[in-house]
């Protein structure tokens, strides 16, 4: 490749360090004169990039700020995430990145990834060489239909892979440019995009079924012959079609579901981390899931897997998680229970009565997969008090509103007994003159993580080893100070250590 000079060198965003070139880059690439004379360090770039970004009132314009450095200084983009990510990554991921995916037709600048859509079924190969560099390693794709909790926002929702990967190179130093953020379009059954003149995708309802399985199979055909060493991350598919896909994929290619499977080991990593912090072994907490989902799927079969790997037989650790749904608790009597459900229903008395349920199978954790808003009631949490000195209470049902309980709730029922952490993020409670802060189960402690140590050493397939050792790690890392202020997680400014030391001990397992 020609070696770019003078501005072309400052309008590429990987090579461009602005004012931060050396005197002898500034003769070497014909800068002299282009830049101020003054050779400024990446601090007080980031001095004023700070300065800049707090002058904007609003995140969704810190996230276009944010987005428009990355555009043009990509390094600069990734130190200023990481000089303080307590602050930045809820600006370039959740939960402004919602925001920005919901308006994106009308607030883009320039193109960022690969729009691959159904029209192209038979040009995917083509598209994929259209990208400038050939050895990429990191994929993150979604086909929109389930973005975060706002649903169908179809290419919209590009904002999640372009977000997802800032956080892979921010958090766990994964080099950008061996990643895209890539989106399928399949179209979108959002009626308000098909009606709006700026949605930049197909305006067409969305293929399913066939149709929509042999795009999916010609995607990972071509992207796998293109780019052999690639891992494929699916991000934000719908329920149905996250686990079938992944079903279908995981042992053919490099690939895994954050939404599920990153989910699973963070929500596992907090019960490694209680039994950590009550001194107890893992094997024998037992754990109560209101709600039978995919969700509960994911996080139960690989609670199942961590109590394998601490000795417990397959029966033993299947006997260790119970479950309670809609038609309520999922015992042997039942004639509704689904094949893969089966496993995870008991001998017990049917019951329809979740606080009583709480009394009989006595759990010491109970996690809210529900989608029910305000189901861990007061009732509930005093009946887990009731059988636990610190009660575990889990709700991870996302948004807020659709949250077992609140922080508050837990806190006060439990009489400030309770460990709690959630799907949504709670404010700091004041209980009885103390001050608890509640952990929320945060996929950003295990993705970048994963993704650096399978960019290490060129993995073949994402195991659900990987994926434990993943939760194993990151609850190792949560310091007597953590627990003495109520944490469970590593608190986020320590994303950077936090994620290296998780890819070293993933490689490790590896080996
Ligand atoms: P799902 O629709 O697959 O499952 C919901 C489950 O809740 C079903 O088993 C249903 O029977 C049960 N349920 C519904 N109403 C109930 C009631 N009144 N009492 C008891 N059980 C009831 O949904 P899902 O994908 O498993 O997600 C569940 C929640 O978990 C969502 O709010 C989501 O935000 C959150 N969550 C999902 C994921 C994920 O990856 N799927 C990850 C983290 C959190």
């Amino acid at each position: 490749m020609k070696e770019l000079k003078g501005y072309s060198i400052l309008y590429n965003p990987r090579k461009n360090k602005g004012t931060a070139f050396s005197k002898s880059e500034r003769k070497k690439y014909g800068l002299d004169g282009i830049l101020p004379d003054s050779i400024e360090s990446m601090e007080t770039q980031i001095m004023r990039v700070q300065g800049q970004i707090e002058n904007l009132n609003k995140p969704i314009n810190k996230y276009i700020y944010l987005t428009g450095l990355l555009d043009t200084n990509e390094t600069l983009f990734f130190k200023t995430i990481i000089s303080d990510p307590a602050k930045y990554l809820p600006l370039v991921y959740t939960p402004t990145v919602g925001e920005a995916c919901e308006r994106l037709g009308h607030i883009a600048r320039r193109p960022r990834g690969l729009f691959i859509s159904i029209k192209h079924k038979n040009k995917i190969e083509q598209i994929l060489k259209n990208w400038p560099v050939e050895d990429i390693r990191f994929i993150v794709v979604t086909d929109g239909q389930r973005i975060l909790g706002l649903g169908d926002l179809g290419i919209n929702g590009i904002g999640i892979p372009i977000g997802k990967l800032a956080l892979y190179t921010s958090c766990a130093g994964v080099p950008p440019e061996h990643t895209i953020p890539i989106v399928l379009d399949v179209g979108t059954d959002n009626a308000m995009y098909l009606n709006d003149p700026l949605y930049p995708g197909l305006k067409q309802k969305r293929v399913t079924g066939k149709e929509y399985d042999d795009f999916i199979k010609a995607f990972v055909k071509a992207i796998t012959k293109v780019y052999p060493k690639i891992c494929i991350q699916w991000e934000d598919f719908a329920g149905v079609n996250a686990i079938r896909i992944l079903d279908k994929y995981r042992d053919k290619v490099c690939t895994f579901n954050d939404d599920i499977q990153g989910t699973a080991a963070i929500a596992v990593a907090g019960f490694i981390a209680v039994s950590r912090l009550l001194n107890k072994p893992f094997k024998e907490q037992r754990f109560l899931f209101l709600g039978a989902g995919a969700a509960a799927f994911g996080i139960a079969d690989m609670l199942v897997k961590k109590f394998q790997r601490d000795g417990l037989n397959k029966k033993e650790a299947y006997e260790r998680c119970w479950m309670f749904d809609v038609n309520g608790l999922l015992v042997n009597s039942r004639t509704d229970i689904a094949e893969h459900q089966k496993p995870f229903a008991h001998e017990s008395e049917a019951s329809n009565d979740f606080a009583a349920s709480i009394l009989k199978i006595k759990p010491t954790a109970i996690i809210g997969v529900s989608t029910v808003g305000g189901a861990f009631t007061q009732q509930v949490i005093e009946n887990m008090s009731a059988i636990n000195d610190r009660p575990v209470i889990f709700p991870y049902s996302n948004p807020t509103s659709h949250s077992e309980c609140t922080a508050e709730q837990a806190y006060t029922w439990s009489n400030g007994n309770a460990i709690f952490a959630s799907g949504s993020p709670f404010a700091p409670v004041e209980y009885n003159g103390k001050t608890f802060t509640p952990g929320q189960g945060n996929n950003v402690f295990i993705f970048p993580a994963l993704g650096l140590a399978i960019y290490a050493t060129e993995a073949k397939r994402v195991t659900d080893e990987m994926l434990l050792t993943a939760s194993e790690a990151v609850a190792e890392q949560i310091s007597e100070e953590d627990f003495s202020k109520g944490l469970i997680y590593p608190p986020i400014k320590n994303i950077r250590d936090v994620s290296i030391n998780v890819a070293v001990k993933i490689v490790e397992e590896m080996q």
